[in-house]
């Protein structure tokens, strides 16, 4: 049976011209499923019976489905475990924030690009997700933060997975979560993070979409950057930074370039020195990230002091900083971990 959740307008109109139906219905059943929550057609109550028994024959309304949930202590961060298919489950984390609610989209169930960091990456990529389920997660949200009279505001595209590595499906639902028919987010509070995939941040650039471009640096010269992140070999810092001084510049706004802080392995005043000198005059902001511990490769979280001089230096030169607040220690510590313990006991 035809799933119809995640199409627009158009595309239901397409889905449904076989049963020879009015074309304004199409922008009801819409209405219905996006700004109603509801995915039966017989609690569309503006249609006909006769219609609804029609459109329940022919097609189903199948948004994700929750496999697991975990809450913050501090009521600020939810994560959810959602499943698509019996083979596909991916983590969707909602923040709560005093400028309104973001949700951390994954892409990708999984991810090749191998981040010694990651967890992830741990299992590889199983697939890329459709735009329709990426929508899906949002919706999941959506519907859950109605019950707190609230509705989701911010998106940021930093779940699992490489945005830049299923471009299109990532394009296609861009534009669909923007569209007012479906959830109207604005594309100025959509933010994408990506690894550095060269090609397609120029790809990005020509797509004219306001939203913010987040690069994952962690390094900054080649030789570390290549051993924290291997997609380094193929697109090299200076290629990088390129990029994004262009992206900056095309499109007027502010490259947010994400640094992990890590222990004696990032986080000295060489670094810190080298980083600055990478951004100076680029139109950017770092965004320090002391990094949640990973006992199994000995990464561990810099001392306050040394977070704090790391930030001054770069601040010394002119460069925008800032240290990332920590939301919901406790559930995202295990950032990617639920996913992977979920395929590997099936529970
Ligand atoms: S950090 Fe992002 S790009 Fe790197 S392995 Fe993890 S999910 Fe993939």
């Amino acid at each position: 049976m035809a799933n119809i959740f995640g199409l627009n307008v158009e595309e239901i109109k397409e889905a449904v011209a076989k049963l020879n139906i009015p074309s304004y219905r199409s922008k009801q059943i819409a209405d219905w499923i996006y700004k109603k929550g509801k995915i039966s057609f017989y609690e569309m109550t503006n249609l006909s019976k006769s219609l609804q028994e029609k459109l329940s024959a022919e097609f189903e309304i199948s948004p994700p489905t929750l496999k697991q949930r975990l809450d913050s202590k501090d009521g600020d961060t939810s994560k959810f475990l959602l499943s698509f298919d019996e083979n596909t489950a991916v983590e969707t984390v909602l923040m709560r924030k005093n400028y309104g609610n973001s949700v951390c989209v994954s892409t990708q169930a999984g991810c090749n690009m191998g981040c010694a960091f990651c967890a992830s990456t741990l299992l590889g990529l199983s697939r890329n997700l459709t735009a329709s389920e990426m929508f899906g997660e949002v919706y999941f949200v959506e519907n859950e933060l109605k019950s707190e009279g609230k509705s989701v505001t911010n998106l940021v595209l930093m779940g699992s997975g490489e945005p830049l590595m299923n471009y299109d499906e990532v394009i296609k639902f861009l534009r669909l979560i923007h569209d007012e028919d479906i959830m109207g987010v604005g594309y100025r509070n959509i933010t994408l993070s990506t690894s550095g995939i060269v090609p397609n941040i120029y790809r990005l650039i020509d797509e004219n979409l306001p939203i913010t471009l987040s690069i994952s640096l962690h390094a900054p010269n080649d030789e570390l950057r290549t051993t924290l992140m291997p997609i380094n070999k193929k697109y090299p810092l200076k290629d990088v930074i390129e990029a994004g001084r262009l992206y900056a510049e095309r499109t007027k706004r502010r490259v947010t370039y994400e640094y992990i802080l890590i222990d004696g392995i990032n986080d000295g005043k060489k670094e810190a020195a080298e980083l600055s000198e990478l951004l100076k005059g680029q139109l950017a902001n770092v965004n320090l990230i002391p990094i949640n511990p990973v006992r199994e490769r000995n990464f561990y979280r810099p001392a306050k002091e040394k977070i704090e001089a790391f930030l001054n230096c770069l601040l010394k030169s002119n460069i925008s900083a800032t240290v990332r607040k920590e939301m919901g220690k406790d559930v995202n510590a295990a950032c990617g971990q639920l996913r992977n313990r979920y395929l590997k006991e099936g529970n």
